[in-house]
C-alpha cells in the first residue's frame, strides 16, 4: 500500500493529485491545508494561532502542525493501510520527526512525488483559484511569498527524498492525463499499486479519469 508525500509549490497540483492517488489506492488522504482551514473555521483558540500564519503566507510552526496532524495520520494509516500526505512535511525539521514518528510506528513512507510546473504558471494557476474558490491566501502578494517560503523551506527536501531513493520527479506542465499515467507507471513498477489497477493496461490514465479542478 502506498504511503506517499506530496512534496510540490503552490499550485503544482497535490491537491488534485492526491485526490486522485486515494482514489486509486485507498489510501487516506490528508490535506494539511485543508485540516489547518478546518481548524480556522472552527474558531477554536488553536485555529486564531493558525490564520495568523496562513494568512501570511507563512508556515506554521511545527508543534502546532504536529498537533493537528499526527493523530489524523495514525488514525488514517491504521484504517486504510496507507496515506497521501498533501503538504507535509514542508521543512528538514517536519521531514526528520515524521521519519522518527514514521519508523517508530512502522508508517515509514515509501512514495514522495514531487510535482513542478514554472512559476508564472504556478501564479496564473492559482489567481484563477482565487476566482473559483475565493481562498484568502490566494492573492497575489500572498501567493509571491508562499512560493518564496517553498523555495527556502521546502525545496530542500527534495535532495533528502532523492537520497533516500523514494522521490518521483514529476512535471505537471501538461495534461493531467499524462501526469497521471507516469505516476500509475512508477507506483506499479515499485508494487504500489493495489492488483485492479496495476494490471488495467496502457490505457488506464483514460479510465482513472477523475480530473479533478483542483491545485
Ligand atoms: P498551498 O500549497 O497552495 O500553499 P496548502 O493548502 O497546502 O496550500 O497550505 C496552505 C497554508 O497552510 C500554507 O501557506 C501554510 O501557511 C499552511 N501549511 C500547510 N501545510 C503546512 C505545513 N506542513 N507546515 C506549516 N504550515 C503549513
Amino acid at each position: 500500500m502506498v504511503r506517499a508525500i506530496m512534496l510540490s509549490p503552490p499550485g503544482a497540483g497535490k491537491g488534485t493529485h492526491s485526490e486522485w492517488l486515494t482514489l486509486h489506492t485507498g489510501a487516506a488522504h490528508i490535506s494539511a491545508g485543508d485540516m489547518l482551514r478546518a481548524e480556522v473555521a472552527r474558531g477554536s483558540d488553536l485555529g486564531r494561532q493558525v490564520a495568523a500564519y496562513t494568512e501570511r503566507g507563512d508556515l506554521v510552526p511545527d508543534e502546532l502542525i504536529f498537533r493537528i496532524l499526527a493523530p489524523a495520520v495514525v488514525a488514517a494509516a491504521r484504517h486504510t493501510g496507507g496515506y497521501v500526505l498533501d503538504g507535509f512535511p514542508r521543512t528538514m525539521p517536519q521531514a526528520l520527526r515524521a521519519a522518527q514518528f514514521g519508523a517508530d510506528l512502522a508508517l515509514t513512507s515509501n512514495a514522495v512525488i514531487y510535482l513542478t510546473a514554472p512559476e508564472e504558471e504556478l501564479v496564473s494557476r492559482l489567481l484563477d483559484r482565487a476566482r473559483r474558490d475565493g481562498r484568502t491566501d490566494d492573492t497575489l502578494g500572498v501567493i509571491r511569498h508562499r512560493l518564496a517560503v517553498f523555495a527556502k523551506e521546502t525545496a530542500p527536501l527534495v535532495d533528502y527524498y532523492r537520497g533516500r531513493g523514494i522521490l518521483l520527479e514529476l512535471s505537471t506542465d501538461r495534461p493531467e492525463a499524462e501526469v497521471q499515467a507516469d505516476l500509475l507507471d512508477w507506483l506499479s513498477a515499485r508494487g504500489l499499486m493495489p492488483p485492479v489497477a496495476a494490471e488495467s493496461g496502457p490505457d488506464h490514465a483514460d479510465r482513472a479519469g477523475a480530473t479533478l479542478p483542483r491545485t
